[in-house]
């Protein structure tokens, strides 16, 4: 089955759909991008990715390519156009083509590109047993808050894990404070079982997942702390675990080979991942006609 995309106002076939060498996303990385879970044929949490794609976009004084309205409309077609019911939406807004010049064009079109696919679930072995993480130097910019297409040392944080046999790398800071995964949020549960995370500060995204967890853990009877940990807090957990949209959540068994916990999945993972499941089906059913 062919795929296609939007790419510059346009629905194209994938090998159709191009972009300019002058693109600015291409020539300097100048642009955000936002990832969605799509569940039976639905985008999970549009509002917030929305909201934090325009923020993105904000940050990085690029104008917003198309009403807001419109937006939504044509994700949608790009999910129906490829018949994705379970997998995955991703957006790309650019600064536009323009001749190579570090400095703001004067008059450069806003670039958006949308494309979907089907996503296969994450194997229930992966679920039933975690995941290894590594631990690597944060060598990111000052402002990781922002979804940029900057993704260099993300890629080769990812890369390095999966080379050592690890899911994901968790990134620690000059202070010796974990940040967060290449593509992930990072989470522990301490001794006297309060669940911690770092505060979203410039250091780190603002998951979605994150955000999510975070309002559904205090009803979870959980006591939530907002605040840096250390590498060695996160070898000393009781439970560590991860979160994204394509992850859901993903108990983390072992960080640079030290298995955490007993080394098996805790029950905080995976009650939030049931919790989230759970919501998930509730958001779109609520949208299914
Ligand atoms: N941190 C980084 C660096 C990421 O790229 C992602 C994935 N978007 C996340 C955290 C998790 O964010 P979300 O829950 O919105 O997918």
């Amino acid at each position: 089955m062919s795929r296609f995309a939007y790419v510059g106002g346009r629905y194209l076939r994938h090998r159709a759909a191009t972009v300019s060498i002058d693109d600015r996303g291409f020539q300097f990385g100048d642009g955000a991008y936002e990832v969605m879970a799509v569940h039976r044929g639905f985008p999970v949490d549009q509002v917030l990715h929305l909201q934090r794609l325009y923020r993105s976009l904000a940050e990085l004084q690029i104008a917003e390519p198309v009403d807001r309205r419109a937006l939504p409309v044509i994700l949608d077609r790009v999910l129906s156009l490829n018949r994705v019911c379970e997998g995955l939406l991703y957006l790309q807004v650019t600064r536009g083509a323009a001749r190579r010049d570090h400095v703001f064009p004067k008059a450069a079109t806003p670039m958006l590109l949308v494309t979907a696919r089907r996503v296969p679930p994450v194997p229930p072995v992966v679920i039933r047993d975690g995941v290894a993480v590594i631990s690597i130097p944060d060598q990111r910019w000052a402002r990781c808050d922002i979804k940029s297409l900057n993704l260099l040392p993300n890629v080769l944080g990812k890369q390095q894990a999966r080379a050592a046999g690890a899911f994901e790398a968790w990134q620690v800071d000059t202070e010796g404070m974990v940040t967060e995964g290449a593509s992930t949020n990072a989470w522990i549960v301490t001794e006297d079982g309060a669940l911690m995370t770092r505060p979203a500060d410039h250091a780190i995204l603002n998951g979605v997942t994150r955000q999510v967890i975070l309002r559904q853990a205090t009803e979870f009877g959980l006591r939530l702390v907002e605040r840096p940990f250390s590498l060695g807090q996160a070898k000393s957990a009781t439970e560590a675990f991860l979160t994204s949209t394509t992850s859901l959540v993903l108990p983390v068994t072992r960080i640079d080979e030290v298995p955490i916990g007993d080394g098996r999945p805790g029950p905080v993972a995976q009650g939030l991942r049931a919790r989230l499941l759970l919501l998930l089906n509730e958001e779109i059913g609520r949208q299914s006609p």
